[in-house]
């Protein structure tokens, strides 16, 4: 760290506090005799982002925390499942033990969990993080999703992902239009004459 008045690399500790997650410094440079603060977080390993544009750039929590907050969004989640979530993914991260990782590769983590807490969210992360070209395979998942939810009836905090899905539950396929589906009913009905 060089001091930022004179640009002297050598300074000494005058005061040391803990700041939550990460710990104050204030120096005094042994040059000039300034004083100034530093901020150090903790940080085990420095750990490379690869973008799909191919650029390459330092992991960052607060873009992991943001993105997640944005999907969850007026979601009625219990307290902390963000920051379990997060807590759980750095580990995850953590344990990989690599200098580099796929900015895909994140955004999988984040989903495998989200899947798991909030359907809405899940489809709200997912819809961002994938491609344009990608929304049918995000289609099927959302419709395998939907025909593996137990119960049936989705617990009420859960909302309604189609308007179609509430009223015609069960008695056709999901996502047709109404007017299709009578179409399709009148064709069905047995000829009485
Ligand atoms: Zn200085």
């Amino acid at each position: 760290m060089l001091c930022p008045y004179c640009g002297h690399d050598d300074s000494h500790v005058i005061d040391s506090r803990d700041a939550g997650d990460g710990i104050r410094r204030r120096r005094e440079c042994l040059q000039c005799g300034l004083r100034y603060t530093t901020y150090e977080r903790v940080q085990t390993t420095a750990l490379s982002v690869l973008k799909r544009d191919g650029r390459r750039e330092e992991y960052n929590h607060d873009k992991l925390h943001n993105s997640i907050i944005v999907a969850c969004a007026k979601r009625p989640l219990a307290t902390g499942a963000i920051e379990r979530i997060e807590t759980d993914i750095e580990e995850q991260l953590q344990s990989l033990g690599r200098a580099a990782i796929r900015s895909s590769a994140i955004g999988e983590m984040v989903m495998e969990r989200l899947r798991s807490l909030d359907r809405i969210a899940y489809i709200r992360f997912a819809s961002v993080y994938r491609d344009f070209d990608d929304l049918e395979t995000l289609r099927s998942e959302v419709e395998a999703m939907l025909s593996a939810s137990q119960p049936r009836t989705p617990p009420e905090n859960q909302g309604t992902l189609f308007p179609l899905e509430e009223n015609n539950r069960g008695k056709s396929r999901r996502g047709r239009p109404l007017k299709h589906q009578r179409n399709l009913r009148k064709r069905l009905k047995p000829n009485v004459s």
